[in-house]
């Protein structure tokens, strides 16, 4: 049985208590691998060996040289694809075409344009009039914030930490990593990569653990650490800031969503329905800017409806290595129960359920895994908790809307602002929908095309703060301005 173990200072190493936690593989429920899970002892360690680190080579190594490890990082993810694509389906049960389209070639994608960026960004300079005429000069300097606190999710798991690592070294920083319980192995094996690289040791730690009561709450109180990154739950942010207001810590949040898309009947029928299986039903619903609230205009309902079901019908679900398989299970049956509460919860709301609703009949091999069907109801009241609430599984909702003001009403009636998308031909309809969208993303006529360079958050209850891009360096450094009198 493989075992897995905290990476601090460059070494691998087992926790002092002893204690051990299960990985399970979520499509049959058996134990992939045990885990040593990480107290105060091994937060202490790793937060100490980040602190040194930024002290030594690592904080005083040129920009060049620091990019230059950068690029290896990348580079050795994608010498080992074929291990961390195994890896991340056995932890998640995601098909391996998505793993290999998107999770690993981002995770490796994520060091090498940080690296780039940070080469190339300028810093700006102010020069200003004094009344003895000579004038001064204003620029301003950046620093790395020092050690960052990085808790990360199990539903893109070394996409969306290395999305967090990438610019934090990138800008010279350290990290202490907590990756998710359910979903540990490839943030361990980038500990490899990191020694084979020639990073200094130190500068990447991670730490297995929970949250509350073990390895993720102690990071977060933890003195050494100078801020903290997150992306998770809504909930999981509130305690994360009233750990990080110790110290006034600074936190960057990616939250929860209840996404919306908007279906105009002059769209191209063929993209929105196939972009709309993408965002309510990729990676078995499990992305944070997942569709889980269709607003169809009321000409092109019916054939929405009905296009949608065919295509939700028409899923494979299996193991993530059989051949055609493009549905795969939800994380673990913890988070099944939760999803098929909601199941219930819509019917005894009153949804017509169009498709779906349940639990599939699998063969034996997938007995203990946390299998569910693909759902789409109508008929919901906009204030049904169906509606309102973050389900996180392979469902949604369609609803018909009559003109653009009602849909926009629909749309931004959320404490949620994370993204939307928008389908429709008229382009001048499409700019004007988007402003008014309460999202810090919008697509319109696609869904999850990202250009790294953009500025990726959520608004309201979705999150704080912007990374991505030249945005990502605001909250990865401190900035010192300098005047010089002339
Ligand atoms: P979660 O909040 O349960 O857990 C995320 C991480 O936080 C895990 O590593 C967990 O161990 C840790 N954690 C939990 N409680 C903690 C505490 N009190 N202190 C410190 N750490 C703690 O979230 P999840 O279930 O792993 O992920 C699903 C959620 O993430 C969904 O709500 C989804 O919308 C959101 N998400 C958002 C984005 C985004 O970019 N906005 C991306 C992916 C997922």
């Amino acid at each position: 049985m493989k075992e897995i173990r905290h990476f601090i200072n460059g070494e691998y190493l087992g926790s002092d208590s002893g204690r051990i936690f299960d990985d399970i593989d979520p499509a049959s429920g058996e134990v992939i691998a045990r885990v040593h899970e990480g107290g105060q002892a091994e937060i202490d360690a790793a937060a100490r060996a980040a602190r040194d680190a930024l002290d030594g080579e690592w904080g005083h190594m040129p920009v060049a040289q620091r990019m230059e490890l950068l690029h290896k990082v990348a580079d050795g993810i994608n010498a080992r694809f074929e291990e961390f694509l195994i890896a991340e389906c056995q932890d998640t049960g995601k098909p391996r075409s998505l793993a290999s389209h998107i999770d690993i070639p981002r995770g490796a994608a994520n060091f090498k344009i940080f690296a780039d960026l940070v080469k190339n960004v300028p810093t700006e300079t102010f020069h200003m009039d004094t009344p003895d005429g000579a004038g001064a000069l204003n620029y301003a300097v950046r620093h790395p914030k020092g050690v960052i606190g990085v808790i990360s999710p199990w539903n893109l798991p070394l996409l969306l930490m290395t999305w967090k690592v990438g610019p934090a070294l990138a800008c010279g920083n350290t990290v202490v990593v907590k990756p998710s319980e359910e979903t540990p192995q490839t943030t361990a094996l980038l500990g490899e990569v990191m020694n084979e690289a020639g990073i200094p040791n130190g500068v990447y730690n991670v730490v297995h653990g929970f949250g509350p009561d073990s390895a993720g709450e102690f990071l977060t109180r933890h003195s050494q650490v100078d801020a903290l990154t997150f992306t998770g739950e809504t909930r999981t942010g509130t305690a994360i800031m009233k750990a990080a207001a110790d110290g006034i810590r600074d936190v960057s949040f990616e939250l929860g969503g209840k996404n919306p898309a908007i279906v105009f009947a002059d769209a191209d029928m063929d993209k929105a329905i196939e972009g709309t299986m993408r965002s309510a039903f990729a990676n078995c619903g499990q992305v944070c800017f997942g569709t889980e609230r269709v607003y169809v205009q009321r000409p092109v309902f019916d054939e929405f409806v009905a296009r949608l079901k065919e295509g939700a019908e028409s899923l494979r679900m299996g193991h993530f290595e059989d051949e055609g398989v493009n549905f795969g299970p939800l994380i673990s049956q913890e988070h099944r129960d939760k999803v098929l509460g909601y199941y219930r919860l819509a019917e005894e709301e009153g949804a017509t359920v169009v498709t779906g609703g349940g639990v599939p009949d699998m063969d034996a091999r997938f007995g203990g895994g946390a299998w569910i069907q693909p759902t789409i109801w109508t008929g919901l009241d906009d204030d049904a908790r169906v509606v309102r609430e973050e389900i996180f599984g392979p469902c949604c909702h369609i609803r018909p809307f009559d003109d653009e003001d009602e849909v926009l009403g629909l749309a931004n009636d959320t404490e949620y602002g994370l993204a939307a998308s928008v389908w429709t031909r008229d382009l001048s309809r499409a700019n004007r929908v988007a402003r008014r969208l309460e999202a810090g993303l919008v697509w319109v006529n696609s869904w999850f095309l990202r250009d790294l360079r953009t500025p990726f958050g959520g608004s309201k209850m979705s999150g704080i703060g912007r990374e991505g891009g030249v945005h990502g360096l605001e909250f990865y450094s401190e900035l010192t301005n300098v005047c010089i009198k002339l």
